[in-house]
């Protein structure tokens, strides 16, 4: 096996300056080389956001991979050993912003499926990938309008493997089987502007608000499952007055963001909110903002599959985590698909001197199809490993 292809095809990605939700002609070369080898690639750009969605085969299971090419910007460059889009290897290293998160699980990704598809050119179901500019962003004409696209059309996805950069001290370490959901909340409380030497003239939101949230923080909004830990909710935020001594504020600004397991759904949270505020009659609005429902991907044909190749390649067990923040998972998951999420270590990500190790960027390669073929080749299954 050509160790270096993988190595090349990453540089090429670093080498494109494409921060959120620029593309910089990634996608290009993605594209390019995969029609080259029988697949149907299909450009989705909404807005200023690149994606693609490329498919070999058909029928059922449909096996994703999903990734993004965009990344986050570099911040001061005098922090770099070299510069951030340089792609120099050093010392088994290769460095540039989005080495680790996630150019390097991209290039894995389409070198692994070139290889399949060069090998089963009649493997059983759909091998697809789904690229997007806009993960690290807004993520609202990325993957989400790619998903929706798909179900317009009827199209499913069965497995998703997202090559997020899970794993902590080596490849294969960590694999992630779920997320958290993240909402957020923007609460203002009105009050009456006056001159604090006449305080039976106003209205103080301060002081109406702060006990209310004193009991919202003591709440409990559960105790955690096996796979999550116990609901949290942060106070990110809080805005009022003009910065001077004589005068008390007209209204109060309140930013709240919670990560909540799937013990909870989303309105439940949203009307134990409500419930305090009115207990408390605070003259409130609220505005919400859900960034991702959480999600669990059970016990099943790809989880029991990640971990036959994690074992079969790396010698390791995977620890199963939920842990982190949001990532593409949580627009796909509701398409009813398995998700499992499983990269290279991500002690560099969203920092200078970002980088991933050329071993571990080559064993993703060889994990990755060994992923293909448990799932979409039944010949060469793992032995022991359990049929669907
Ligand atoms: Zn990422």
């Amino acid at each position: 096996m050509n160790h270096t292809t993988v190595v090349t095809l990453a540089q090429a990605l670093i080498n494109c300056p494409s921060i959120t939700p620029h593309d910089a002609g990634c996608q290009a070369l993605l594209m390019q080389r995969l029609q080259a080898v029988g697949f149907t690639v299909e450009p989705l750009n909404f807005g200023d956001t690149s994606n693609f969605w490329a498919w070999h085969g058909s029928g059922s299971p449909c096996f994703t991979f999903a990734g993004h090419t965009d990344v986050v910007p570099p911040g001061p460059l005098a922090a770099w050993r070299y510069p951030p889009f340089s792609a120099q290897i050093a010392d088994g290293l290769l460095y540039g912003r989005g080495a680790a998160d996630m150019k390097g699980a991209v290039a894995a990704m389409v070198i692994a499926a070139e290889r399949f598809v060069t090998e089963h050119p009649e493997h059983s179901g759909r091998l697809a990938l789904l690229i997007t500019s806009d993960e690290e962003g807004e993520a609202t004409d990325g993957t989400r309008r790619v998903v929706e696209t798909l179900l317009q059309r009827g199209e499913r996805i069965d497995y998703c493997l997202v090559g997020e950069p899970s794993s902590e001290s080596q490849l294969g370490d960590v694999i992630k089987i779920g997320r958290r959901g993240s909402l957020s909340a923007t609460v203002t409380i009105q009050g009456i502007q006056g001159h604090v030497a006449y305080p039976h003239l106003v209205d103080n939101p301060l002081h109406r608000t702060l006990p209310a949230l004193q009991a919202l923080l003591a709440m409990e909004w559960d105790q955690g499952t096996a796979q999550f830990p116990a609901t949290s909710l942060q106070i990110t935020d809080i805005q009022a007055g003009s910065g001077v001594d004589n005068v008390t504020p007209s209204q109060l600004r309140l930013h709240l963001n919670w990560r909540y397991s799937p013990q909870l759904i989303t309105p439940q949270i949203q009307q134990r909110v409500t419930t305090l505020l009115d207990d408390y009659q605070l003259p409130y609005t609220i505005r919400w903002r859900l960034s991702g429902e959480p999600f669990i991907t059970p016990r099943g044909t790809l989880l029991e599959a990640v971990v036959a190749a994690v074992q079969h390649c790396t010698g390791l067990t995977p620890e199963q985590s939920t842990a982190g923040g949001t990532s593409d998972g949580r627009f796909i998951a509701p398409m009813g698909a398995q998700v499992v999420e499983l990269g290279v270590s991500n002690a560099t990500i969203h920092q200078a001197n970002e980088s991933v190790s050329i071993a571990e960027l080559t064993l993703l390669c060889q994990l990755y199809q060994q992923l293909m073929r448990s799932l979409l080749n039944d010949s060469d299954r793992i032995s022991g490993y359990p049929s669907a």
